[in-house]
């Protein structure tokens, strides 16, 4: 079981790309506090479904649902399935992301979509789903998992770069937007998470190197981001609008 913790109670929490990684350590994060959780998922099914029994067992109420959210019918399809068999979601954590490395004048167009879709395009789409209810209770939570990136570009990163900038520019600009309807919509610009991502990105050598470079003396755990997640999710942050909250360690790219 869960230590006693009834902090998000109420809340219908969405994880969109809960699966793996972060999403994961968000999901269980929330669920422990007595949220209702969504692990949404795009290929990951053994991992989410894992992950859901975890989390039933300990007794949370928890779905886990396929989508790719850079598809419009597909985030419709998700949502129509939560309101039916979960209820409304009242806090939206949008953790999906790919990221993409190369040089940008080797980039093709299909690299650019992909990236742009799924960081960005799927954060607008389910935002889009998720605010009428929202506004409706004059209550919601919107975080976005952005990428310190995001902040300060970065060579051969820079598709992956751009959405995220442009991630952080749709949270500040709906932040305004909906602040006055009760909602509040921050973004975490996290630096280097230890997980699959970046994994598949640098080898060991370069694991170390990064680590030297983060004053803190390691690399980021998805737990560090959970925290920050379970904190701006809380009814205590509602006057923390439009945040981006950097998590990097002091590291600066
Ligand atoms: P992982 O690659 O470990 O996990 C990515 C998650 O996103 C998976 O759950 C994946 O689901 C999901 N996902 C990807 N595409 C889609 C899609 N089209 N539809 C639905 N879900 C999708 O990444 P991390 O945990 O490392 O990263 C999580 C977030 O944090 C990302 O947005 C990333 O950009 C950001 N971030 C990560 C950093 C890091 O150093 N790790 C640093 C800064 C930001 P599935 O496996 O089912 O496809």
């Amino acid at each position: 079981m869960f230590p006693q913790s009834n902090e998000l109670e109420a809340y219908i929490c969405l994880i969109a790309g809960g699966s793996r990684g972060i999403g994961a350590a968000i999901a269980r994060a929330v669920a422990a506090r007595g949220a209702s959780v969504i692990i949404n998922y795009r290929s990951s099914e053994l991992e989410a479904l894992r992950l859901a029994r975890e989390l039933r067992e300990k007794g949370a109420g928890v779905l886990a649902i396929r989508a790719d959210l850079s598809r419009e019918n597909e985030v419709e399809r998700m949502f129509t399935r939560i309101e039916a068999e979960m209820g409304n979601v009242n806090a939206l954590v949008y953790n999906a992301g790919i990221s993409q490395r190369g040089l940008l004048i080797e980039c093709s167009e299909e690299q650019w979509d992909r990236v742009m879709d799924t960081n960005l395009k799927g954060a607008f789409l389910c935002c889009r789903r998720a605010l009428p209810y929202m506004i409706r209770e004059r209550f919601g939570r919107i975080i976005n998992i952005a990428s310190v990136l995001g902040i300060t570009g970065a060579s051969y990163e820079s598709i992956y770069s751009s959405a995220k900038g442009g991630l952080i520019a749709l949270t500040r600009s709906l932040a305004q937007e909906v602040g006055p309807s009760g909602i509040t919509v921050n973004a975490i610009a996290p630096g280097p998470i230890f997980t699959d991502m970046l994994r598949e990105e640098l080898d060991e050598d370069e694991m170390a190197d990064l680590t030297r470079e983060i004053p803190v003396g390691r690399l980021g755990c998805p737990k560090d981001v959970a925290a920050a997640c379970v904190f701006l999710l809380g009814r205590e942050a509602s006057f923390i609008n439009g945040h981006i909250l950097s998590l990097d360690g002091g590291w600066k790219p």
